[in-house]
């Protein structure tokens, strides 16, 4: 067989597999979408554990109509700050997107609508792109959260990938799934209401609290983790050079028997992310069993040349320019809060 380009929706199709791999990650895309967009208030609604419909309602800049087929094409993003050279600065990202891939992969597996009115203007546009093949933009309808703002609608996830349906856990799992990954984008911004609908009930509703560190990220984990959360750990606020670590760690009495209930962001990124994870296990050795794992949510912020997120298309992995720096932060930090608390490890593993 001779070699050839693939077509670009069969393009599309691959790369769906690895960014969309379930309603989740779906919603996880549209959610920072939202966010990059700079919108204050995100109306999530589910059908069918997402595979019905997700529908995500922002009241961000919204996009311009002679942009809106821009915005369903591969490698296409407004996020990508240019260098001085003229190239684009791979090492100097402020926004959760930048890899331009989350709408045409979505686009290419789903039935994807997008109406949107951009900041300033007089009309709502729409598109819709179906198994890949697009629709010319036309005016629409806008009774929305504000005046501006975009609403995204996925109808009938993987309908263009059998196989991949065919993966698919539980309506019931699948909404979990989504429910976990808005509770963890909302820990991080609590300036912003969040609200999450599915089959016509409200399953969550968070509103805005002010001061998006102390207070407000104090209330927004107490309502989304519950009120024993933050009365059972200590709130830390470290730095070495110029990286911060903030947030609860819990004390040693306040353990649970999986790592789910560790909440680990880097630059308002929720990552699942190894030198993390092992680093608060160390903090931890020998104050907690093997088998037992305390609870958290600690926020990492450094300058974005100091990480790569441009490790996995998921973007939950990230990679530190200096991991000995940030290990040394979180061990050290967590060690002393805890040592503070008056619980001190036999042998400090702190440097
Ligand atoms: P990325 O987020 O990596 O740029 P996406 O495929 O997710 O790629 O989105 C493509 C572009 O569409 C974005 O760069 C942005 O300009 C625009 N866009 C997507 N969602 C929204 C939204 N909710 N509000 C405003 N603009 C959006
Ligand atoms: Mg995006």
């Amino acid at each position: 067989m001779p070699i050839r380009r693939l077509p670009p929706e069969v393009v599309n199709r691959i790369a769906a597999g690895e960014v969309i791999e379930r309603p989740a990650a779906a919603v996880k895309e549209l959610v920072e979408n939202a966010l990059d967009a700079g919108a204050k208030r995100v109306a999530v609604r589910i059908e069918r554990g997402g595979l019905g419909l997700i529908s995500i309602e922002d009241d961000g800049g919204g996009i311009p109509r002679d942009e809106l087929s821009l915005a369903v094409e591969r490698h296409a993003t407004s996020k990508l700050v240019a260098s001085a050279g003229g190239g684009v600065d791979l090492l100097n990202i402020h926004t959760m997107g930048f890899r331009g891939e989350a709408l045409p992969s979505i686009g290419a597996v789903a039935r994807l609508a997008i109406t949107s009115k951009a900041r300033g203007a007089d009309e709502a546009w729409s598109i819709a792109l179906e198994g890949g093949a697009l629709d010319t933009a036309r005016p629409s309808a806008w009774a929305a959260l504000s005046d501006n703002g975009t609403r995204v609608e996925v109808r009938d996830l993987f309908f263009a990938t059998p196989a991949r349906l065919k993966f698919m856990k539980s309506e019931r799992a699948e909404m979990m799934a989504v429910s976990d990954i808005v509770k963890r984008l909302a820990m991080a911004r609590p300036d912003v209401a969040f609200s999450l609908e599915h089959d016509g009930r409200m399953s969550l509703r968070l509103s805005a609290e002010g001061d998006p560190e102390n207070e407000g990220r104090r209330a927004r984990l107490a309502a989304i983790l519950g009120g024993d959360f933050a009365p059972n750990c200590i709130q830390i606020d470290q730095r070495r050079d110029a990286v911060r670590l903030s947030g609860f760690a819990g004390l040693p009495t306040f353990h649970r028997g999986t790592r789910e209930h560790q909440h680990l962001f880097v630059n308002g990124r929720p990552v699942k992310d190894k030198l993390i994870v092992g680093a608060v296990r160390a903090a931890y050795q020998d104050l907690l069993a093997r088998d037992r794992h305390p609870v958290a949510a600690l926020f990492l912020d450094l300058p974005p040349s100091e990480v790569d997120v441009n490790v996995h298309p998921a973007k939950t992995e990230v990679r530190f320019r200096d991991a000995t720096l940030v290990r040394g932060l979180i061990v050290g930090g967590l060690s002393h809060a805890l040592a503070g608390a008056g619980h001190r490890a036999s042998t400090t593993t702190a440097q």
